[in-house]
């Protein structure tokens, strides 16, 4: 039998990579001639000793909190994001990773917020910002009798200072970029990346609304809105410039602006909508599927646009969005895993999964044996995974890192340093933090299970219900301490029985026994970020995601990396082929061959047994829909959102991101990325050598 590696054998240390390479380059203090200052011992204290002073305040014992976090961090059983371990303790005491700044029609706040958003990159946060109440281009502009430039335009001016940002910076800089599917710009946005180099510091999603989506599932036309009115759009001779193929056939500008047009023949379906689409003068409406395949086929060639469905995110508010519409949320952050009202910003930590594994946990195959075996049992796949993670969880270091890590993210918001007064405020009065995973898909092959398989969905379920309980029902314990986030008797949380289904989801509380309100301190609690850099760190599989591969070339950036991309290898994976007598010096010199000639292909190309193979699908093995699944399970108990990459092989059609996003919005996700295999050029993770 194949032997895992699990529970206290799993080494809690960090990797080469992560001692010597990004650590140093990134989070380590320097001082004025660049040279480190710190161990990475004394990071986790610096960072534990600047959050717990908060403690202070609330007349707790400061040391002591600052022992607890340091020691939860030096175990990597939870990790901050990026900016706290980079800026707490320091000058520069802005701490958290997402941010959401949205501008609005007026020349002057567009410009405000490229500013704003300049001095967020600086302090290594990300900035999301809804384009949607920017009027389109062509619309009329009062003060000069001109015309408006539109969204897509303003980006470019975004997309310029993000990269002038960069070269600073510690981090690249990341900007994620919505507009609402109703825009009449939208047929611009879903192009404007379609040659590779443009906008290449912005992700793009289309905020979908609900009846836009309706519109594409009964092939119906929908009408799109002039954001400056709030009408419907009059048909200006500019918006017909793009959509209109009339015009595609007269002066070269406009050949220019009718980009679409020029690769209509190998978009499948695009054929019904030739001809002149829109009448000038007229209400603008336009055929929903037309504007879906422009996405869908944007998505197919380079992973872009997203969707991101915003009637859902609203719905699934903390706050009664009709009731409240100052609390609407028109955009998230860069990763999609926080929707943000505007001028909101998040901050995010990780429960380590890969940690929290029972000693000597059963294999779920044996398990699912016996279980079925036992004429009480039933067959009830809910119920056996519930019995299963009984033994095979460490259920009290789970609890105990969940709990931890909520207080010391609510620590953090007060904390935190913001660049802006207008952010500080939002974020004093709403309190939102983003507890969430990482190390899932280790989690996984300790117990046997395969990522994408039903029990691994339930899995996925079972254990954020569990982390989503215990953060809410530690932010309840902080509120009668601490006091309700300010904007409480606005929420949901203010009136669980009118929203019982979300109450007891979040809570696992009865909302009849919380008629007259149930206390909390943070108005969301749960999200799952990427983990792009954090995962390293801590040495596990990032998010909620599968593992990319067992060894990959990984492109972070060339102050960590220099020239060349690193190479990760899945520490866990070697440590599995330790454990399993397999000559790992002899597998990783293959490895480093096969990778460099490129004909490395997965696991199953190593001179290793195939048994040990299977316990580690990637990503590219893992069904779309299986994807997805897993996505919709940890939706189900996050506040917040998941962000998650819905990985496709290369030779798959468009059709198949279309069946994705139908998908994701059947099962409730609030967005959804999809990435075509080698789409583009330059990925951040990757078995192909560069060149
Ligand atoms: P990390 O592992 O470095 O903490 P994640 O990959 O989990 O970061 O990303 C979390 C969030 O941090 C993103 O959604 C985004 O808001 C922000 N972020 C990520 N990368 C960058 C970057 N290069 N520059 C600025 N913000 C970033």
């Amino acid at each position: 039998p194949v032997k895992r590696v699990t529970g206290e054998t799993v080494a809690e240390r960090l990797t080469e990579n992560a001692r010597e390479r990004i650590l140093p380059a990134r989070y380590l203090l320097k001082d004025e001639q660049g040279e480190v200052v710190e161990t990475p011992a004394e990071l986790f204290e610096r960072v534990a000793t600047a959050v717990a002073a908060v403690e202070e305040e609330h007349g707790n014992d400061a040391d002591r909190w600052a022992e607890r976090f340091e020691e939860l961090m030096t175990h990597l059983e939870f990790v901050p994001n990026s900016p706290t371990l980079m800026n707490a303790g320091t000058e520069l005491g802005q701490l958290s990773a997402c941010f959401v700044i949205s501008p609005d029609d007026d020349l002057g706040d567009i410009f405000d917020v490229a500013r704003q958003a300049a001095e967020i990159f600086q302090s290594g946060g990300g900035v999301g910002y809804s384009f949607s109440a920017l009027r389109p281009k062509g619309d009329v502009v009062q003060e000069t009798g001109g015309i408006a430039s539109g969204p897509v335009s303003f980006m470019s001016v975004y997309d310029q200072m993000c990269e002038t940002i960069k070269a600073g910076g510690k981090r690249r800089g990341a900007q994620m970029g919505m507009l609402r599917a109703d825009h009449p710009d939208v047929g611009r946005f879903c192009v404007a990346k379609r040659e590779e180099g443009r906008l290449e510091n912005f992700n793009l999603s289309v905020a979908a609304t609900r009846e836009f989506y309706e519109a594409v599932q009964d092939d119906e036309e929908y009408t799109l809105y002039n954001p400056r009115t709030g009408e419907p759009h009059e048909v200006t001779e500019w918006t017909a410039r793009f959509y209109n193929e009339s015009y595609a056939e007269t002066d070269p500008d406009i050949v220019e602006e009718n980009v679409w047009r020029d690769y209509a023949d190998e978009i499948p379906g695009i054929e019904a909508y030739r001809g002149d689409l829109l009448t000038e003068g007229e209400e603008m409406t336009l055929p929903a599927r037309f504007v879906w395949r422009l996405m869908v086929d944007g998505a197919w060639r380079n992973g872009e646009p997203g969707l991101f469905l915003l009637d859902q995110a609203n719905a699934e508010h903390s706050f009664d969005v009709d009731a409240y519409p100052d609390h609407r949320i028109e955009a998230t952050n860069p990763c999609g895993e926080q929707p943000l009202e505007d001028y909101e910003a998040c901050n995010l930590g990780h429960v380590n999964l890969s940690l929290c594994v029972a000693d000597d946990p059963p294999h779920w195959d044996d398990f699912r044996e016996r279980w079925d075996g036992d004429a009480e049992a039933g067959d009830d796949l809910d119920a056996a995974v519930d019995a299963f993670l009984d033994e095979a969880v460490d259920f009290d270091r789970l609890d105990r890192i969940a709990r931890l890590g909520t207080r010391f993210l609510d620590d953090v918001v007060t904390a935190s340093d913001f660049p802006l007064d207008e952010i500080e405020e939002t974020v004093g009065r709403l309190r939102k933090v983003g507890l969430g995973v990482m190390g899932f898909a280790e989690l996984l092959v300790q117990l046997g299970v395969r990522y994408g398989s039903d029990a691994s969905v339930e899995v996925a379920r079972q254990l954020m219900a569990r982390i989503d309980h215990v953060a809410t029902q530690t932010s309840h314990d902080l509120a009668a301490e601490r006091g309700v986030f300010p904007a409480w008797e606005e929420s949901k949380y203010a009136d669980p029985t009118a929203h019982p289904e979300w109450f007891r989801r979040h809570t696992g509380e009865d909302p009849a026994e919380w008629e007259d309100g149930y206390p909390i301190r943070n108005h969301g609690l749960t999200s799952i970020a990427p983990t792009g850099t954090t995962s390293m760190i801590a040495d596990t599989s990032a998010g909620c995601e599968p593992l990319y591969d067992v060894v990959y070339f990984k492109n972070v950036g060339r102050d960590v990396q220099g020239a060349e991309p690193l190479v990760e290898f899945d520490d866990y994976f070697l440590r599995v082929l330790e454990a399993n007598d397999v000559d790992v010096e002899a597998v990783r010199n293959e490895a480093l061959s096969l990778l460099e000639s490129g004909a490395y292909d997965g696991p199953s190309s190593l001179p290793i047994p195939d048994e040990l193979a299977d316990l580690f699908p990637r990503a590219r093995d893992v069904d779309m829909a299986d994807h997805v699944r897993v996505q919709a399970a940890f939706q189900e108990h996050v506040d917040g959102a998941v962000s998650k990459t819905v990985n496709v092989a290369h030779d798959a059609d468009r059709e198949r991101i279309a069946d994705a996003y139908h998908l994701a919005a059947d099962l409730a996700c609030k967005g959804v990325t999809v990435y075509r295999s080698g789409s583009r050029s330059g990925q951040v993770l990757s078995t192909e050598p560069e060149g």
